[in-house]
């Protein structure tokens, strides 16, 4: 069977196309997308009526694209997916809209999904289905989350998450201080292979014994860089881009996967996945490999076009959705911005 999905929570106009095998694997047939993010680049951050007009004049061209790539008609869809939440209420809209009426014309079932699921979801496109039980962590613009993952169809628990701001917009707001274009993610990840991630030493958040195990702090972290910066201004020296790059990338990853680790062995499972935006990071990726081999958990993280917002991941999701036999969602679903990640699909 073939899904269509469409994600549009943010400045990505994304449809994807998967096949549904019948013993429950999926497989990437098409994923196209279109951004809008170069029309935000000046604003340093996404506005949203810029968003949803760029979603609304995108979308029928890239679903157009995403079935040329398939090399299938809109007649061979099967069941649409639609991200119905969490994300820019004006820009989940256009997807909801079109979702809808591409499942009404074609009269098949329509699934609402979760975009924060989806992330995790669509490492099942390339690496296969996940374990029975895994955790997952989400590193993205909006969000940072572990989560206890049981079906990715069906159980979808968050055990922990930042308490300020999420990994992506740390990484935006330090690029921002650096004169660093946006999104900060990969100039800073670009930088920083030309830096010492030893040169400074900034601040781990929530690391200390009393801590909260799970949950993050990134704030802190990014006004530390800001005071060193100033400082080194004030003091009429050459900030050095590539040090701070990397000395602030060291403490991310550093967090992120010391908690993640140790949060797998808590739940006693054996594969951790890392999605979202910021998964794409390679000091990220590669001292999680380091520390999960140690630990001897499993890593899996999607390529890094399938890690930032997609078309693929809602109809991977959406495929694990159907396949799980769940009811397809009620055809007048609304869009819900606060959508929480234990709503895998709305009933
Ligand atoms: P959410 O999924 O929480 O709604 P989002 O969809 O906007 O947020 P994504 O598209 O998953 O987020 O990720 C975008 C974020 O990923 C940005 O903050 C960007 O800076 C960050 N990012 C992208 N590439 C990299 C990289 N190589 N290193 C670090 N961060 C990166
Ligand atoms: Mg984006
Ligand atoms: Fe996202």
């Amino acid at each position: 069977r073939i899904v269509l999905g469409i994600e549009t929570s943010c400045d990505e106009t994304g449809v994807g196309l998967v096949r549904l095998l019948p013993d429950g694997s999926v497989r990437l047939l098409a994923d196209a997308v279109a951004s809008s993010v170069d029309q935000h680049a000046r604003f340093g951050g996404v506005v949203p009526e810029i968003a949803s007009r760029a979603h609304l004049e995108a979308m029928a061209p890239t679903a157009r694209r995403a079935l040329d790539e398939a090399g299938l008609e809109l007649s061979d869809v099967d069941a649409v997916a639609v991200t119905a939440g969490p994300g820019l209420a004006g820009a989940l809209m256009v997807g909801v809209a079109a979702a809808k009426a591409y499942a009404s014309a074609l009269g098949v079932p329509l699934y609402g999904v979760n975009h924060l699921a989806g992330h995790v979801a669509v490492d099942t496109l390339e690496h296969g289905p996940l374990p029975a039980r895994c955790l997952a962590m989400l590193v993205s613009g909006g969000h940072t989350q572990l989560l206890s993952v049981a079906g990715i169809a069906e159980e979808v628990i968050p055990i922990g998450s930042t308490i300020d701001d999420a990994a992506g917009e740390a990484y935006d707001k330090v690029a921002r201080l650096l004169d660093l274009p946006y999104p900060g993610g990969p100039p800073i990840d670009r930088m920083a292979r030309a830096g010492d991630p030893n040169a400074i030493a900034f601040p781990r958040g929530l690391t200390g014994p009393r801590d909260a195990r799970n949950d993050f702090s990134f704030s802190g972290l990014k006004t530390a860089v800001a005071r060193w910066v100033e400082q080194t201004r004030r003091d009429g020296r050459e900030v050095p881009v590539e040090d701070v790059c990397a000395s602030f990338q060291e403490a991310v990853a550093d967090v992120l996967t010391a908690k993640a680790v140790r949060a797998a062995g808590d739940l006693d499972v054996d594969t951790l996945v890392i999605s979202g935006g910021v998964a794409a990071n390679s000091r990220l990726a590669s001292l999680a490999a380091d520390r999960c081999a140690a630990a001897g958990l499993t890593l899996r993280v999607p390529r890094p076009r399938l890690c930032t917002d997609n078309g693929a991941m809602i109809a991977a999701l959406g495929a694990h959705v159907l396949a799980s036999g769940a009811e397809p969602s009620p055809s007048g679903i609304p869009a819900d911005p606060g959508l929480p990640v234990e709503t895998v699909v709305l009933r």
